[in-house]
């Protein structure tokens, strides 16, 4: 006979459930449906989240098929992010200046929004860090590097972006100057070598690419044997694993490091609260996260 856990909050699916989802490619290491589930069933709400393998060819077909099928909203990541934005009916003007599209509202109309911003700012700020008027490295130029300069310009920061493809970054930076008036963005086409002569000057450097994610632990954004500045925040975008190689050599030379797990929940609560208008437990959510990053991939 099957034992049940009774410890763990029992999932009901009724003929009331309300779904919603996250669409990606691949999507099976998502912690983002064990946080949302987690703060659905800590607040009582008959809501369930569900992952959804969505080829990229796949992905126009997807849209309306959901919406038919009465879902509230969906997350998108990888791969879809870019390719959202002209299947929309609708974009947020974050959405449309940062380039992506993180999260789906289906009403009447069909909107796509960008909570990664809003979620890394307040991730930032709960760290006690002031962007205003600060100034900012940014590593990467993909789609996360797009959200967190996006926030960052709009609170005043003074940003250097330096990605490996440097034309990438000098598109996002002409992107940014021209959505947001007096934006101080500028793109470094430098060979990395230089990166120590910026960082010394930073107060922030953000890690928006995807070096030294699990399962590449070993690898680093930035040069061998260059030290890390201590008076800057480290903020690594990465949150598995929870400590990275760069957290770990900023630490070591005493500056503070943070990883990017709030900047997830923060996303996360940001369109928890447009799906269903109730204020998230970000505690809970939080707690799911650290719970699900420590299961065995
Ligand atoms: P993306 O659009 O694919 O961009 C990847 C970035 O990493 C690009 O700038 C790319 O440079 C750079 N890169 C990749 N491999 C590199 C290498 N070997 N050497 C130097 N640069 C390299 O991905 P993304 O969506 O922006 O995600 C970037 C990271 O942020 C990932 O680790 C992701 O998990 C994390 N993230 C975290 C959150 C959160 O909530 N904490 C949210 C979104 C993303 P090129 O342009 O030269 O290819």
């Amino acid at each position: 006979m099957m034992m049940q856990n009774t410890s763990l909050p029992q999932l009901s699916i009724t003929g009331h459930t309300q779904l919603v989802g996250l669409l990606g490619w691949p999507v099976e290491h998502s912690i983002s449906p064990p946080m949302h589930n987690a703060a659905f069933a800590s607040l009582g709400m008959d809501w369930c989240y569900l992952p959804f393998a969505v080829r990229p060819e796949a992905l126009a077909e997807a849209l309306p098929g959901a919406r038919a099928l009465g879902l509230r909203g969906l997350n998108a990541t990888v791969p879809h992010k870019q390719a959202l934005l002209s299947l929309v009916d609708e974009l947020t003007p974050e959405a449309r200046a940062i380039g992506a599209v993180n999260t789906l509202l289906f009403g009447d109309r069909m909107v796509g929004h960008n909570t990664d911003a809003a979620g890394f700012m307040r991730a930032l700020r709960e760290t006690g860090f002031r962007p205003e008027g600060c100034r900012a490295l940014v590593l990467g130029a993909g789609g996360a590097a797009r959200a967190v300069s996006y926030g960052l310009a709009n609170a005043g920061a003074r940003i250097t972006l330096l990605n490996r493809t440097p034309e990438r970054a000098i598109a996002l930076a002409a992107d940014l100057q021209a959505a947001i008036p007096g934006a101080d963005v500028r793109a470094a086409p430098l060979p990395q070598m230089q990166i120590g002569l910026l960082a010394a000057k930073a107060d922030l450097i953000v890690n928006a690419t995807s070096v030294g994610m699990w399962p590449h632990t070993d690898a680093m954004p930035w040069p061998e044997g260059l030290p890390f500045p201590e008076r800057a925040l480290l903020f690594d975008l990465i949150y598995n694993p929870p400590e990275t190689r760069l957290m770990a050599q900023a630490r070591a030379q005493g500056a503070r490091a943070e990883n990017g797990l709030m900047m997830l929940v923060h996303q996360g609560a940001e369109a928890f609260r447009l799906w269903t208008g109730v204020e998230p437990p970000v505690d809970i959510m939080q707690a799911a996260c650290l719970r699900a990053i420590r299961l065995p991939h």
